[in-house]
């Protein structure tokens, strides 16, 4: 199941190119839950309400998806947690940048896990404002999963069942010298969508191919058989230290290709079991 969130909060599925409105789920799921809950409701709910959401798109009207406004597919995240160097050949262009050898860098186990402010996700029908046009700003292709209920210190054979679904996302990045987490939180600076696909359909989340292209030029393309940390090992690891909620975003890495992004340009971000992301960067106004 596509599960989007489009125009004012509204909650929708999406079969082909229509979105069929279920926004009668969400609201009933909200008022039932407690305000304390941390994570997404509508996200931890979804087990339970599956089969209704279902047969509730197929009885509703469809509205062609081109003609909403698509938001984030998460209303409120607890967090948004980001692996970094979690491929070798992302790993080996950074190094080659500054000069240095591929094992001088410290790969994900010594650098653990960052977050990125939950401020600065934003949905497909959004737009990447580019704060310091000035300074190196760069696209990073990634999955995201999307975490489906409360776990700490989850196994790794157990992680997949700890996810609800799977969208594209971008890693915005200003280069430089300040912590990872502030330089990747400028708001705007985590696309994520274009909807979350339940996990369900992605038969192996460890064998996703993926694309990202800027004004339809490809800048990076890989598989996520790539990874260093695997989907579960990401899960096994991120839960060592954090309790995950529902609605969690996980941002898994990102591949090699990474490169400038200025303001009007386009960058898409793609899968075929997905979807495609596609947003444009525009100067800070
Ligand atoms: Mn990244």
């Amino acid at each position: 199941m596509r599960l989007c969130r489009y125009d004012d909060d509204r909650l929708g599925v999406v079969i082909g190119d229509q979105v069929h409105d279920v926004t009668a789920a969400q609201d009933e799921i909200r008022k039932s839950a407690r305000y304390d809950m941390m994570g997404d409701a509508v996200i931890a709910a979804l087990p339970e309400w599956r089969a209704r959401i279902d047969a509730m798109a197929k009885a509703a009207p469809g509205k062609p998806i081109a003609s909403v406004k698509l938001l984030p597919p998460v209303a409120r995240p607890s967090k948004v947690m980001a692996a970094p160097t979690n491929y070798k050949a992302h790993i080996a262009e950074m190094a080659a940048r500054q000069g240095t050898a591929p094992e001088a860098h410290r790969g994900i186990s010594a650098a653990g896990i960052f977050l990125k402010a939950n401020s600065s996700i934003v949905g497909q029908s959004g737009v990447i404002p580019l704060r310091f046009p000035d300074r190196l700003n760069e696209h990073e292709l990634e999955i995201v999963a999307v975490i489906g209920k409360t776990g700490t210190n989850i196994r790794y054979e157990d992680a997949l069942d700890y996810i609800a679904g799977y969208c594209m996302g971008l890693d915005m990045t200003v280069r430089g010298k300040e912590d990872r987490s502030f330089r990747k939180s400028v708001d705007g600076y985590s696309p994520v969508g274009p909807w979350m696909v339940t996990a369900d359909e992605i038969a192996d989340p460890d064998k996703l191919p993926i694309e990202l292209t800027v004004n339809g030029v490809t800048k990076q393309k890989s598989n996520t058989d790539n990874l260093i940390y695997d989907m579960r090992k990401l899960i096994e690891f991120a839960s060592s230290f954090y309790t995950l909620h529902p609605g969690d975003y996980f941002f898994t890495g990102t591949p090699e290709g990474v490169s400038p992004v200025k303001p009007g340009d386009w960058v898409s971000a793609a899968c075929p079991a997905i979807g495609e992301l596609k947003i444009q960067a525009v100067a800070q106004a």
